[in-house]
This record gives structure tokens, sequence and C-alpha cells, in this order.
């Protein structure tokens, strides 16, 4: 169980806040934390507290959780910033000895009482649900993201399609406004394939400057003059007959699911992927954003990934283009969770990565195109989610979003963490008085894999992310064990 599902205690959710203030700059020193914390009002005691007086604060925030199940999760945040251990983890879970079933199941058995317990919402959506309720008690959203990605074929994207379908239902039995999106991988539902060659002719046509695509439906720019179009170097052949009908099924299932989630009244969100793929999954979003616009906010969010260099121009393009169509563009920000793939599939093809060439760059990035959307939403149509547990991002949004007067109320903004990490971050920001989610991945233990390698990746290293949440775990089982003792 991950500590998430506990930290229930109000008064230890203001500490945390608090507390987040205190340690940020010593632990995450990957950037740099002024004295202005997400609170409107900082008074010098948020910036330094005492010593005994975060021993008392860190008690408060993990009251409710045995001491078994803190070790646990300090443990597997522990193991996951060990480089050598995520690197034979990521290798074990994806190499061919887990075909063998004894294998597999010795994988499966020690995930599920890891990794799996720390950063998944449960195996299916009852479990999650039960998650929902508990972080709506706590004034947190719930983002239901059922595990699904990489379908091959129709068959599997009927089930898949099912499975989101039954996703959204649920939502009807959890409180009412609890469930604050359901997320959808189009690679779920649309063969793979289908999606690379797709892509392939939306790069050529851009490429050619021609117009020639008789399946393309009205969208919103998908390019820039700035972004990579290395993986289609030749003419691609167009669509066949039956790759028509495979694609005419892809946009029946996703309008299937807009069509649960404006019955449900809950927002989608579609995840972005690899750069090879996303120019059809990009197609996809805007094509049924436009289809199914409405008049007040928007349903559907696409996913923008600033780790991209072409990202900041092709979201001002985009969302210049929804305006001028009426549309309420939904934007959800993320730095990008596809790093090694990028660079490994452009250094095979002899071109530069796409993604930005230091880690600076991308901050800047996510900075500024969070920057842009904000002063886009404050007093225009549309509506952001900025998922993150960059402490700094979060700080300078919270604090433009201030001055414009975009707060809870409005709707407008929402920020977002995945379950397990970043729980300063969250509530901090909640503390402070905006709309905060957390991403719930659910699903069969075998099929979060590779959801869990990309967490495990994320994770290694001492200065990651989790860095903040281990240090506080760690000062509370230093209490335990000093209270015991004495
Ligand atoms: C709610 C939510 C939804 C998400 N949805 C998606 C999604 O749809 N698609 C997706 O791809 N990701 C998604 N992610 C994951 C996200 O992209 C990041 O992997 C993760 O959140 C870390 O970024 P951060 O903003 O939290 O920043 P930080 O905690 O500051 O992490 C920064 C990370 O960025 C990486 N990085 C980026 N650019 C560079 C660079 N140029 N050089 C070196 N390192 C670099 C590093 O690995 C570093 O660990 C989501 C994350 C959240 C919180």
């Amino acid at each position: 169980m991950a500590i998430s599902r506990v930290s229930s205690v109000s008064s230890s959710k203001q500490l945390l806040s608090n507390l987040c203030f205190r340690f940020i700059r010593p632990l995450n020193t990957s950037s740099a934390v002024s004295s202005v914390g997400f609170a409107e009002k900082q008074d010098s005691t948020t910036v330094l507290l005492p010593s005994t007086e975060v021993s008392e604060d860190v008690k408060g925030l993990f009251s409710s959780v045995p001491t078994g199940k803190l070790i646990r999760s300090f443990l597997t945040l522990k193991m996951v910033s060990m480089e050598p251990v995520v690197d034979l983890g990521t290798w074990v879970m994806t190499s061919s000895l887990m075909k063998t079933a004894l294998f597999r199941g010795m994988v499966v058995g020690v995930t599920k009482a890891t990794f799996f317990d720390h950063f998944v919402a449960g195996r299916n959506h009852e479990e999650a649900g039960e998650i929902v309720k508990m972080l709506w008690k706590d004034g947190l959203g719930g983002m239901l993201d059922y595990g699904l990605e990489h379908a091959y074929d129709s068959v599997s994207c009927d089930l898949n399609m099912e499975a989101f379908i039954q996703t959204i239902e649920s939502t009807k039995l959890l409180p009412l406004s609890s469930v604050s999106a359901a997320v959808v991988k189009i690679t779920a539902i649309c063969p793979v394939d289908l999606l690379k060659r797709m892509s392939d002719l939306l790069r050529w046509e851009f490429k050619e400057k021609t117009n020639n695509l008789p399946w393309k439906m009205n969208t919103l720019p998908i390019f820039t003059d700035s972004s990579p179009l290395y993986h289609t170097l030749h003419k691609p052949e167009a669509l066949n007959s039956q790759e028509e009908k495979d694609l005419e099924l892809a946009h029946q299932r996703l309008h299937n699911i807009i069509q649960k989630c404006e019955e449900a009244n809950v927002p989608l969100v579609i995840d972005a992927e690899e750069t090879l793929i996303q120019p059809a999954i990009d197609y996809f979003t805007y094509s049924a954003a436009i289809l199914h616009s409405k008049d007040d906010s928007p349903l559907i969010y696409g996913t923008f990934q600033a780790y991209l260099k072409d990202t900041k121009e092709r979201l001002i393009s985009a969302k210049r283009a929804a305006d001028k169509m009426g549309l309420r563009m939904g934007v959800k920000l993320v730095r990008g969770a596809y790093m090694s793939t990028e660079s490994q599939i452009a250094a095979s093809l002899g071109y530069d990565s796409p993604i930005h060439n230091s880690i600076k760059h991308t901050h800047d990035c996510y900075n500024n195109c969070a920057s842009f959307m904000l002063n886009e939403i404050a007093n225009g149509p549309g509506s952001l989610v900025l998922a993150t547990h960059n402490f700094e991002s979060g700080k300078l949004a919270a604090a433009k979003a201030r001055d414009l007067g975009i707060g809870k109320d409005r709707q407008k903004l929402q920020f977002a963490q995945l379950y397990g990490m970043a729980e300063a971050v969250t509530y901090g920001l909640k503390n402070a008085g905006f709309q905060v989610s957390k991403y719930l991945p659910f699903g069969p233990v075998e099929q979060i894999m590779p959801y869990l390698v990309r967490r495990a990746e994320e994770n290694k290293g001492m200065l990651s992310t989790s860095s903040l949440d281990r240090q506080l775990m760690k000062l509370e089982l230093k209490r335990r064990a000093k209270a015991a003792i004495l």
C-alpha cells in the first residue's frame, strides 16, 4: 500500500506543505528553489521550521501508516533510487526470460509486493475506486488510468475499449466529481502498426506540403517547421482498404469511450507516447476534440511533452488554431517519459535526439509552456492540467496562477501527480488552494509492467523525484525507532 492511501490526517497535510519548503532545497538540488512557495502568503516559519517541530510534523503525516508498510514503501523508493538495481530490474522485466512461466511467476510475485503496491492503485476498478474515495476525503481528485497500452490487432483493441468503458461506468458509483478524468492511451485502441503508418503519412503530407489524405478529418496543426520528420524518409504507400477500415474502427472505439465520458460527465485525458506514433495520437485527439466540442469546458485533453524541442511552437500553433475554430482546448503538460527510446531511435537513423540537449532546456520549456497556457486560459478559452512532480515548476505555475486570478473555483487549472509519488508537492499545492489530482494507474500486475519500468527509470538516481518522499519517511522511521528505545 502506498503512503498516499493513508495520509489522511488533515493537520499533517498542512504540515507537509510546510515541510516541503524546509526540505526541498538540500534534497532536490536539480532545480533551484527560491523561498517563495505554493502558498499565497509565506511567513518565515514555513520556510525554516525548527528541527523539533519537524519531527512532530512527520509523525502526524505518517501517523496512520503501520511501521511495516512504511519500511516497505521506504525500501521500494530506496531500491528504485539505485541505478544498478533499476537497470537489472528493467532488464529482467523486458527480457525473454519472462516467457518462462516459473521465472515470470517469480518476477510478478516480487513486483506485486514492492513496486506494484507502491505505484499502482489496484488490480481492478473496484480497488482503484476505493483509492479514489480515500483521496476525495483528503480533498484530492483521482484520474483513473486503466493500464492498457500497445495493442496489435482489432480484437485486443475491442477488449481494451470495453475495459475503458467499464472504468468510466464505474465512476458513476463514486462520489460526484471525485474522478477528475479518465485516461486513455490511443495505442490501446488502435493497432500500433496503423498508428505508425498514419504518422508516416501525416509527416509526409506536411513535408511535401500536399493535401492528399482521403481519410483525414478536420484537425489542429500537428507539426511546425521545427518538428522532427526523420522517421519518414521515403514516400509512404497510401492506406489500403483494410487499413482504412481499421482506422474507421479505431475512430469508432474512441467515439464510444467519449460518449461514455459525456454521459458520466468525466473528461477524457489522452496520454502522449513516442514521437514515432505521436502524430497519429495527436490527430485522433484533435479530430475527436473538434467533433465533441462543448461550450463550457473541454471534454478531451491532449498531452504535450516539454522534453521535445518543438513542443512550445506546436502548442502555440495548435492553441491559435483552436481559438480560431472556437474550440476550447484541453491541454495536459508533462515533461515526457520516453527519453531512452527517443534517443535510441534517433541515433539509429543517424539524427539528433528530438529531446532538449539539457535538462535545463526541458525545465525551461515546461515552465514557458505552462506560463503560455496560464496566460491563455486566464481570460480566454481552454483548460490546463499541469502534470508534474517538479517543485520549481509547481511553485512557478502556482504563483503565476495566483497573479492571474486562476484559482480552485475557476475549474480551469489542475495539477496532477502520479500515485505513490511527490506527496509533498501534491499536498503543498492542495493546501495552497489549487485543484490537485493523483493519476491512478491500475490493472493486473503483468499488464502494468511497462508502466512500472517507466516509473523505475524515472526514480533512479539519488536526486530523483522521490528523494523528498524518501527523506520524510526516513525521518519518521528514525523517530519511531528512537521512541521505541526511550
Ligand atoms: C499526472 C501525470 C501524467 C503523465 N502523463 C504522461 C504522458 O501522457 N506521457 C508522458 O510521456 N509522460 C507522462 N508523465 C510522466 C512525465 O512525463 C515525467 O516522466 C515525470 O512526471 C517526470 O517529470 P516531472 O515534470 O515530474 O519533472 P522532474 O521530477 O523534474 O523530472 C525530470 C525528469 O525529466 C527527465 N528529462 C527530461 N528532459 C531531459 C533532458 N533533456 N535531459 C535529461 N533529463 C531529462 C529526467 O529523466 C528527469 O528525471 C506523466 C506524469 C504525471 C505526473
